[in-house]
């Protein structure tokens, strides 16, 4: 049903963009010569042109041709062959597409398609003429004449970081809707800038874009992959200055995170690493650079929900679109599969509507990528509950485009395949934001309950989408070994004051940072005690923890202390927290107390309570069950009550750490806070109470 909706929408779109084309007639050949391809129309979009025709029984493939002309249909250049059309291009071979791009926007062509059977070519279509989409924006209009260096060159060159920079002011500047950020500085020091894009304005502050289920894109890891960044220079002009009702309606309901340019440095360079030679996309989890540093931070702050991350990869015979979700086992499945949704339940159709040919990372034989490292961004936002999925440009040609061996085609062709993605991706954003935002409150949930073994790496296997589409390779299986699983997880790290406060020589000479800041960046919550620090596992990004925390883990920040659980099962009798105890599947008959300074970390348990802590150094209440009061008071640390059922009242006042986390509670009575030093927040999961929601907790 969901991608019906979808479906829908699209095609109003597609009826517009029809409508604006000069002469998009469907060619009827007089009489049709056997095997002659028939019913070839062509439609406009951003930088491509889809073609579509009726299939040809018994055809092989099928062969574009693009010719230039004059208004009058003369021809001003050679004809050229600029497509291949495959029976693995799309989904549905019955309504054969493909989306001619490479060309110079604005530029006027005529089209033929013939089938081919085997190496045999069968007669041309007649023909169809028209003149493509110009780059978007009235040249005439404030804001829209805005043009990138790389439009202005006509791809001849990318975009510079002097030109980027002012580029993206004028947007700022001349637009109400975008407000530019700067979210950190890379290694040499140049700013990292974030569009926040939102109608009528963007939301003021971070946690009120948090508060609209942002979406975000990251547009250049790799700075010498700099197709997407082109793509998102040119998609922040449309969202800044279009007045077209989809544009309105997407920005109304969200705010669109744009990060063109992460890696500024690199891209200057020209490298795939930042300054340093460190690959930015193997270091969002341990973020030992001030680019990934800058980024994980930005994803506490504004808290998106869905996010796609831009690459181009060097395969000549995959897709035109190699995508993937996060794959690595610890992140939840309902993360996983809705962004296996996105990808093959959406992309995968629209592409086929379109012409474009989005496929699985690694298809045709793409080698062994795409696999689990949860330094790499895609998994990273997957362990962070983000629903979303790695996009690559396909670097060549290959067989499919034959007219690329020029540069600028070449060009063009990769950055408005990723601008299509991107725009297709603000569509299933707004088409099924109920089921991304669900799909993240189960992950939640799930990940607080710290329930289930742990993976150090190992990837959830893709299965084959069924054949035409992609008909080849599904990515490498990467299933974890034997030692890379913890069956058992700990309920909790203990670090001590060097392993947490210590110097580090992971980073940039005079930009290093401890992995207090570090864990602090990723939004962790920490409970100093007596003998150190504890991270316990009963918090939203669970999954990553141990992977940078255990000393099995790959590539891992320390090595600190597995903290079992030391209450497990039946215990009959009131329960005094002093230290740290730890409560797992454990059945308390009886009161719970924690006592000033001492920390409660709880989950899947039952306990008839009340549960009191005045003064606590932490408490952690997850997936549990408490009969009779909670009450959290005057807690030095942090304060995390999740998806816990208490029969009675709950009051949470007075805490001076970090902002308490009270989401999906179901409360037989009332829920109140006050005199938080932080406000209380719910990730957008709210609570059910059955009295009042008041104090700090009246919204939540
Ligand atoms: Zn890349």
């Amino acid at each position: 049903m969901r991608d019906r909706r979808t479906t829908a929408l699209l095609a109003a779109l597609l009826a517009a963009s029809l409508a604006a084309f000069a002469g998009p007639v469907p060619a009827q050949a007089d009489p049709a010569e056997p095997n002659q391809v028939q019913g070839l129309t062509v439609v406009p979009g951003d930088g491509y042109a889809t073609l579509a025709w009726t299939p040809v029984d018994g055809a092989t493939d099928y062969q574009i041709e693009r010719t230039p002309v004059d208004a009058d249909g003369t021809a001003t250049g050679p004809a050229v062959i600029t497509g291949v059309w495959r029976p693995n291009r799309q989904v549905d071979n019955s309504s054969p597409t493909f989306a001619d791009a490479g060309f110079n926007p604005g530029a006027r062509f005529q089209w033929r398609v013939r089938a081919r059977f085997g190496t045999t070519a069968e007669p041309y279509s007649a023909p169809v003429a028209g003149t493509t989409r110009a780059p978007w924006g009235d040249p005439a209009v404030p804001g829209q004449n805005l043009r990138t260096q790389w439009e202005t060159t006509l791809a001849a060159q990318y975009t510079s970081d002097v030109n980027e920079y002012a580029y993206t002011a004028a947007v700022d500047e001349l637009s109400d809707r975008v407000r530019v950020t700067e979210i950190g500085r890379t290694a040499l020091g140049r700013p990292i800038n974030m569009f926040v894009i939102g109608y009528p304005t963007p939301p003021a502050t971070p946690a009120a874009v948090a508060a609209t289920s942002p979406l975000m894109i990251n547009c250049n890891v790799h700075g010498n992959e700099p197709g997407d960044r082109e793509a998102c220079l040119i998609m922040a002009r449309q969202l800044a200055f279009s007045d077209d009702p989809r544009t309105l309606d997407l920005l109304s309901h969200t705010t669109v995170l744009i990060v063109p340019t992460i890696n500024g440095d690199g891209r200057a360079a020209n490298t795939r690493g930042n300054s340093t030679g460190q690959d930015l996309n193997r270091d969002y989890s341990l973020v030992r650079q001030p680019e990934t540093f800058a980024l994980v931070r930005m994803l506490r702050d504004y808290r998106p929900v869905a996010g796609y991350d831009g690459h181009e990869f060097g395969n000549s015979s995959a897709g035109d679109l190699p995508m993937l979700p996060p794959r690595h086992q610890n992140v939840a499945q309902s993360i996983f599969d809705e962004s296996q949704h996105m990808i093959e339940g959406h992309m995968y159709t629209q592409g086929a509507k379109d012409g474009w040919w989005p496929c699985p990372y690694g298809c045709n034989g793409g080698g062994n990528v795409g696999l689990s490292e949860e330094t790499i961004l895609r998994n990273t936002l997957g362990l962070k509950n983000v629903v979303n999925s790695l996009l690559e440009l396909r670097s060549a040609g290959g067989a499919t485009r034959p007219d690329e061996g020029n540069t600028a085609n070449n060009r063009r062709r990769k950055a408005y395949s990723a601008l299509w993605t991107f725009h297709q991706f603000l569509d299933y954003h707004r088409a099924n934001l109920k089921e991304i935002t669900s799909a993240r409150a189960d992950a939640i949930t799930f990940q607080v309950s710290n329930t289930g073994r742990i993976v150090f790496r190992g990837s959830r296997p893709i299965a084959a989408h069924p054949a035409p589409h992609p008909g080849e390779a599904p990515p490498p299986l990467d299933a974890p070994r034997e030692d890379q699983i913890l069956t058992e997880a700990p309920c909790a790290y203990r670090l001590t004051e060097e392993q947490y406060h210590g110097e580090r020589t992971d980073g940039p000479a005079g930009q290093r940072t401890t992995v207090a800041q570090r864990l602090a960046a990723h939004g962790w919550q920490v409970v100093k005690v007596a003998d150190g620090y504890v991270v316990p596992l009963a918090q939203p990004e669970r999954g990553l923890i141990p992977l940078l925390l255990d000393g099995q883990a790959v590539e891992k920040l320390v090595d600190a202390e597995r903290v079992y659980p030391t209450v497990t099962g039946p215990r009959d009798g009131a329960l005094v927290v002093s230290g740290v105890t730890c409560l797992r599947d454990a059945t308390v008959t009886g009161p719970v107390r924690v006592r000033p300074g001492g920390t409660l970390i709880a989950t899947g348990s039952s306990i008839t309570g009340p549960v009191d802590a005045n003064g606590a150094a932490g408490v952690f209440l997850t997936d549990t069950a408490v009969e009779g009061p909670v009450r959290v008071a005057q807690s030095s640390g942090p304060v995390v009550v999740v998806d816990t059922k208490v029969t009675g009242p709950v009051e949470v006042s007075d805490n001076r750490g970090e902002a308490p986390l009270v989401a999906a509670n179901t409360v037989t009575g009332p829920l109140s806070c006050g005199g938080n030093t932080q406000v209380p927040i719910d990730l957008g999961l709210g609570n059910s109470a059955q009295g009042p929601k008041s104090g700090q907790c009246a919204s939540l």
